[in-house]
């Protein structure tokens, strides 16, 4: 992308349709963009309160700036918290990356919160999908979390691979918790995926999101992916990024029910409730672990790794084997990816499992290479 490309995301406009509040905003600019949506929406599907400022398109703002190294305007109003928060976000997201001519520019920063003046009892979101990461978080902090926000793929598109029974699910999750389930959509994929893949933006629009319903929560935790020592630096998700977003009346924070994807699937591998909800497969369509993909394989392998295998297997499809691991090798992954299997050749130690995984990252990292070259 050119280091002239400018952009610009407003004004915002929130309306009420067919049940759910939309906000939109116009997205121009992008000459070298493949397929630029002509608006963004942000979607909750109901029709209680949202902030219907230009804040929650701040971290999209600034993940377009970030991942384009470019100038992006974005035609208030802002709270000036929010604003304050979007600079931080951008800050650090452009230290990591080294986008050295990432700005974000805001008109009409006002100083009217869209968030009235919080209640007696503190309200908390978490941002839920049923896997590791986002259950043992609600294993840990079950006494406090009020209500749990999911993303539904609606949007072509992914809205296609057996999204529906994936929601219904998650739904069905919700309620043996007693919890409500706020569900959201958005075409921001459109905008995002063609500059940077989605495991490195999508914290920024789930934070998007949960400030679309700011009005309604004081706090939203998104859960963390990594162990601390491994963890790439240029990472969407990374707790110094998420921790950013703090406009005065609202915040969102990273959490970590445990360091490591091997400690926390020991948790959810001890939970009912998590057990019989889990979903890890994004590859096969519908609401089931293929227990083939890498993700499902490297799932069975931390709960071997944890002791808790035999609890989780029934779970999915198809077994943990070495040779359901051997079939990974050549397999292309990401540095989010990698590192995660770092932690887990670590914690299998000198199980047999373990030299079938430093093949399949062997030859990832070869073929990345490749890529580079
Ligand atoms: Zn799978």
């Amino acid at each position: 992308m050119s280091a002239s490309e400018e952009w610009v995301i407003g004004p915002p406009r929130a309306d009420t349709r067919d049940g759910t509040r939309v906000l939109t905003a116009p997205v121009t600019g992008g000459a070298s963009h493949d397929a630029l949506p002509p608006s963004i929406a942000l979607r909750i599907h109901d029709t209680e309160a949202i902030d219907s400022s230009a804040a929650p398109f701040v971290p999209i703002a600034c993940a377009l700036a970030a991942w384009s190294d470019a100038t992006v305007h974005v035609v208030g109003p802002v709270s000036r918290g929010g604003a304050d928060a979007g600079h931080a976000l951008l800050d650090e997201l452009s230290r990591r990356f080294g986008a050295g001519r990432a700005r974000i520019v805001i008109d009409g920063v006002t100083d009217v919160e869209a968030r009235p003046s919080g209640g007696s009892t503190p309200t908390l979101g978490l941002f839920y999908t049923r896997g590791i990461d986002s259950a043992s978080t609600l294993i840990a902090e079950r006494t406090r979390i009020t209500t749990l926000l999911g993303l539904d793929w609606v949007d072509p598109p992914y809205g296609d691979l057996g999204q529906a029974d994936i929601w219904r699910g998650t739904e069905r999750a919700a309620a043996e918790e007693g919890l409500p389930l706020l569900r959201f959509s958005s075409n921001v994929r459109q905008l995002l995926d063609p500059i940077e893949s989605w495991s490195h933006t999508h914290a920024l629009v789930l934070i998007a999101l949960a400030q679309l319903v700011s009005p309604r929560l004081d706090r939203v935790l998104l859960s963390g992916a990594h162990r601390r020592d491994v963890a790439p630096v240029d990472f969407g998700n990374a707790p110094d990024v998420v921790n950013r977003w703090r406009t005065g009346s609202f915040d969102v924070r990273s959490f970590d029910a445990a360091d490591g994807r091997t400690a926390k699937t020991a948790l959810v591998g001890a939970d009912e409730h998590a057990r019989r909800h889990l979903l890890v497969c994004w590859e096969q369509p519908g609401d089931r672990n293929c227990g083939r993909c890498l993700k499902c394989v490297q799932t069975m392998s931390h709960a071997h790794a944890a002791g808790v295998l035999a609890a989780l297997q029934s779970r999915f499809e198809h077994p943990l084997t070495t040779e359901a691991v051997e079939s990974l090798v050549g397999r292309p992954c990401d540095d989010a990816t990698l590192a995660v299997l770092r932690e887990l050749v670590d914690d299998l130690a000198h199980d047999p499992l373990a030299s079938a995984w430093r093949r399949v990252i062997t030859a990832a990292e070869e073929s990345g290479r490749q890529v580079d070259a």
